[in-house]
């Protein structure tokens, strides 16, 4: 066999609540991640040789250490020592379909497909708990991207609580390719504004995150009523990017003047999602939005949400 695909799904934010700040300096964060079925495609093999080589034809995607694919491939090389003197160097092919830079977990998810093809390709017989260890390594949003679904995620978002699937559900994602938004700057700028309200202590995050766990999204989603979890939908970095960034609040207003049950940032931005009861609604409220906003920069999607983390092919 000469090697593995692996599909990797994008994700959105159903919830993201910032409560405070870490001892490590990250946030802790409480978030409702959801896969969708938009998905990057890598190919992942063995060369006789020595490294890595990273192939990706999308200009925005490095090809170096600072790509979350490239890392997790030298995470496991250091890792699993024996199974790299013997099957060989990595080859890596991106085939880019998430946007970058857009608070879906592109990079991310291409991390989480490295770590899950070298333990095929390598026979090493990790278990998803293993997996998802190793992936808390390269950040925060890696383990989810692994397994993928419906999940409540806590801690800087590496701690995961499955939920029931939603699969089905219509979505439509909309991204300016024109703007990038950087996730360090959003939560720094977030920090700059609403230091002053967050949580001081552990036990107030912890009460904070019960009455989410017992909260309306949850509930919404136990019973997969769409239109419930369309009206709880909340992100607290829309606070700084939709200021910062007043086209993307235009293309959230459109969404809901165009019938969308529930429109969201995802992540840090900036691409919005909007949350419809049908295919064909979905399909009517990407033509209605293209037309209005008219802008050769506006790239939309019709998808859905999907209950598939990474999956993997012999190629
Ligand atoms: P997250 O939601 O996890 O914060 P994101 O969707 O906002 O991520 P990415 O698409 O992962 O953003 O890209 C963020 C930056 O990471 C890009 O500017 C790019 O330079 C870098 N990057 C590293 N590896 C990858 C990769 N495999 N694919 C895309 N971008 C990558």
């Amino acid at each position: 066999m000469s090697g593995y695909l692996l599909t990797a799904p994008a994700k959105i934010n159903l919830y993201l609540e910032i409560l405070g700040d870490r001892p490590d300096g990250f946030h802790e964060l409480v978030m409702v991640m959801q896969t969708i079925a938009l998905s990057d495609r890598i190919e992942v093999s063995s060369h006789r040789g020595k490294g890595i080589n990273l192939y990706c034809k999308q200009p925005l995607v490095p090809l170096d250490e600072r790509n979350i694919a490239y890392r997790a491939a030298q995470l496991m090389m250091a890792r699993f020592p024996h199974a790299y003197e013997e099957f060989g160097g990595v080859d890596i092919t991106i085939e880019k379909n998430i946007p970058v830079a857009a608070g879906l977990a592109g990079g991310s998810g291409n991390g989480a497909a490295v770590l899950v093809g070298l333990n095929l390709l390598w026979q090493l017989g990790l278990t998803q708990p293993d997996l998802r260890i190793l992936a808390a390594e390269l950040g925060s949003d890696v383990p989810f991207c692994i397994g993928g679904g419906t999940a409540i995620a806590t801690g800087r978002g590496e701690i995961l609580d499955p939920l029931p699937d939603l699969d089905g559900i219509p979505i439509v994602l909309a991204k300016y390719s024109n703007i990038a938004v950087s996730t360090p700057w959003a939560y720094q700028t977030y920090r700059a504004q609403f230091e002053d309200g967050y949580l001081r202590d552990d036990e107030s995050w912890q009460d904070r995150m019960t009455q989410i766990h017992s909260g309306g999204l949850i509930q919404a989603i136990q019973t997969k009523n769409i239109q419930a979890i369309a009206a709880e939908l909340h992100n607290d970095l829309e606070k700084v990017v939709l200021p910062a960034f007043p086209q993307v609040q235009t293309l959230r207003d459109c969404f809901a003047k165009h019938g969308a049950i529930g429109t969201m940032m995802s992540g840090s931005g900036p691409s919005v999602f909007a949350i419809c009861e049908s295919v064909e609604q979905a399909n009517q409220l990407k033509t209605s939005v293209s037309t209005e906003l008219n802008s050769p920069d506006l790239d939309l999607w019709v998808t859905q949400i999907s209950c598939h983390g990474i999956q993997a092919a012999t190629l």
